[in-house]
């Protein structure tokens, strides 16, 4: 099955006591069982529910792999992937990073014995250096939030894999529809289903894929038994939102364009990132690893100070000012207030994360409204 197919049908068969053509909502915490033991599959919602089943088995179809878990929200993915590792291994990450993701490890797992180096991804190389007998696992972004930095997937697994370290892809700038981790070496990828997957700002959820039964295994025995597993009803909201991740997709895909290259043309527009540019620095890497180069846009206005740019990022009427992004809606963001308030302001300014900084989340809008509401704020 192609992308979309798999996105409508995967996971999914009409309801066999029914027909219904949509996958219920199996809102049940327990199952009966026959005799002990004797059931037919599902014992304890926690572990199973047949609404997240046909989800995961959905998820897994997205990313190209064999299987799928969803939790009740991207960190909690994240959360259960660390829960792999034991204290004295050091894992490997980039220093451009979703804020919570680098709170998590800095402020959680550092307590635990793990140790981070937060080092710069744009070149696989970078990495060599840091590899030691206790790498367990090397964890990264591409595109990265909020500078929209690439990472080349197929050059750091190789590196990863010639020193028997796993590597993580947190997948959710891009979404399946644009990138496919698993095919291009890594070992595990990570959502935040919140965002592209769910697609409509109204529902939290994470998703973790991967094709390794043992590694598997150990994810659903984390997943079971610290259960942070979503319910019923978020599972089908995600389930009927991928439904049209592709149409989505490829419509924030054309409005990014479009709003790129207008915010570049701007008079108070100092820098653009967006991986689509001949003259982002990874151009070439983003050009083979995605489809596409997606619709989050970051801008920094020409020499504003805190107060101007609080001002610019109030004025718009159709942008809304809100954390998140991936949904139907087109949302404006200023990330060191906002999303990435929990890194300290040296380790942000490092890597582009300034006063000046406004990150958009272009959604599936008429363009002209997007484009005449940018051009008010920006008056
Ligand atoms: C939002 C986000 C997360 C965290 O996901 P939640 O669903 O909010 O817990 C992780 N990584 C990236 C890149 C994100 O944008």
């Amino acid at each position: 099955m192609r992308f979309a197919t798999k996105a409508i049908h995967a996971g999914q068969e009409p309801d066999p006591s029914t027909g219904a053509v949509m996958t219920p909502i199996y809102q049940t915490s327990t199952y009966w069982q026959k005799s002990p033991g004797e059931h037919k599959g599902f014992e304890y919602s926690r572990g199973t529910n047949p609404t997240r089943k046909a989800l995961e088995e959905c998820l897994a179809a997205l990313e190209n792999a064999t299987f799928g878990l969803a939790f009740s929200s991207g960190m909690a993915a994240t959360d259960a992937i660390m829960k792999l590792l034991k204290p004295g291994d050091e894992v490997i990450t980039g220093s451009d990073l979703y804020g919570g993701s680098y709170r998590m490890f800095t402020r959680i797992f550092a307590a635990y014995g793990i140790n981070f180096h937060f080092i710069d991804l744009s070149s696989p190389e970078n990495i060599v250096p840091y590899l030691n007998t206790k790498t367990k696992l090397i964890w990264l972004e591409t595109p990265t939030n909020p500078t929209m930095q690439i990472v080349d997937i197929a050059g750091v697994s190789k590196i990863a894999k010639a020193h028997n370290v796993l590597l993580t892809v947190d997948n959710t700038f891009a979404s399946p529809y644009l990138q496919n981790p698993i095919d291009l070496g890594a070992d595990i990828v990570m959502h935040s289903a919140t965002k592209y997957l769910g697609g409509h700002s109204d529902v939290v959820m994470g998703a973790v894929m991967l094709n390794d039964e043992d590694l598997y295994k150990k994810l659903w025995f984390i997943y079971n038994a610290c259960g942070a597993t979503p319910g019923p009803m978020d599972s089908f909201l995600v389930l009927r939102g991928i439904k049209t991740l592709h149409l989505r997709m490829k419509a924030h895909c054309e409005n990014g364009e479009k709003v790129a290259s207008f915010l570049k043309a701007h008079f108070r527009v100092d820098k653009v990132y967006w991986p689509g540019f001949n003259d982002h620095p990874n151009h070439l890497v983003a050009k083979k690893q995605m489809r596409d180069f997606g619709g989050m846009i970051s801008f920094t206005l020409k020499g504003a100070a805190l107060k101007e740019t609080f001002e610019t990022a109030s004025k718009f009427k159709v942008f809304t000012l809100a954390e998140s992004l991936g949904g139907v809606e087109s949302l404006i963001n200023h990330p060191v207030s906002m999303t990435h308030a929990s890194i300290p302001k040296e380790a942000r300014e490092a890597v582009g994360v300034v006063d000046n900084l406004l990150r958009l989340s272009v959604g599936v809008e008429d363009i002209e409204d997007l484009l005449e509401d940018l051009e008010q704020a920006l008056r």
